[in-house]
């Protein structure tokens, strides 16, 4: 038995001038599934993630997401990216606006909740990523860890059936990292459908179904950890792993 795609990226090409940032990329995703992206900078793994949810136009081929074509300018943008939660580098959180006010801004906005009800979802998911102390301070009273934490919570809080990461942790001190990986591993373990862009081998080894190696905008290797992590017989992905692990 086999569940069909809930992402279903064929034959993708995206151009920034004459720079293939992405080039006859084709991967599908079921649901539940973890995927980790990996690839020397500049692969183009952010720009496929912004693709899947229209941050980013594509120039040729197609992204279907639960049944709708994210590029098919009929279809209603925001009610595709309803469905997909993302989680960037840089926190992004609004800085005049309070941890609580981050996570029930959009569900009231976008999803009709009133400010009771998304009150109520706000308090149990930053419960569920540990910070529900910190509901009514400012996204820069808090460290890096924790406004992490709460953009995830934020991004949870529209329920989204897919999670996209991009480099969650980059930006982190060392000493935070963990503890946003494992927000991320609860979130794996409850069956979210995830794409996680990391340079964490030790998440992708734990939590990947599969592992895609990207370079010069094209999948190179797409693998379950076992495999991907004993692949000799790609040598650029040799020489990227043995640099990196
Ligand atoms: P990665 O996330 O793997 O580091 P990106 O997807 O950000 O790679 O970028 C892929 C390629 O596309 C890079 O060569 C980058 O310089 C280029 N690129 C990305 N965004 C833009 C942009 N807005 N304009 C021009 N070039 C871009
Ligand atoms: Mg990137």
């Amino acid at each position: 038995m086999t569940a069909s795609p809930i992402i279903e990226i064929k034959n993708v090409y995206k151009f920034f001038g004459d720079l293939a940032a992405l080039s006859d990329v084709s991967l599908d995703i079921k649901p539940g599934e973890k995927v980790v992206i990996i690839g020397p900078s500049g692969s183009g793994k952010s720009t496929l993630l912004r693709s899947i949810n229209r941050l980013e136009e594509i120039n040729k081929g197609t992204i279907i997401v639960d049944g709708l074509d994210v590029h098919d300018k009929e279809n209603d943008i925001n009610t595709i990216r309803q469905e997909l939660g993302m989680v960037f580098q840089s926190f992004n959180l609004f800085p005049h606006k309070t941890v609580l006010e981050n996570l029930t801004m959009a569900p009231i906005k976008l999803k009709g909740l009133d400010k009771e009800e998304a009150k109520a979802v706000a308090v149990d998911l930053l419960k569920k990523v540990g910070i529900r102390e910190k509901a009514n301070v400012y996204p820069s009273k808090l460290s890096g860890g924790q406004q992490q934490r709460v953009a995830i919570a934020r991004a949870l809080a529209m329920n989204p059936k897919i999670m996209l990461f991009d480099e969650p942790t980059s930006a982190l001190d060392p000493e935070m990292i963990g503890e946003v990986l494992d927000v991320m591993k609860n979130l794996a373990r409850e069956g979210m459908t995830m794409v996680v862009v990391t340079h964490e081998m030790g998440f992708a080894r734990e939590v990947a179904d599969r592992i895609i190696f990207m370079e010069d905008g094209r999948i190179i290797a797409s693998e379950a950890p076992e495999e991907f992590f004993s692949c000799t017989d790609h040598p650029r992905l040799k020489q990227f792993l043995d640099q990196i692990l």
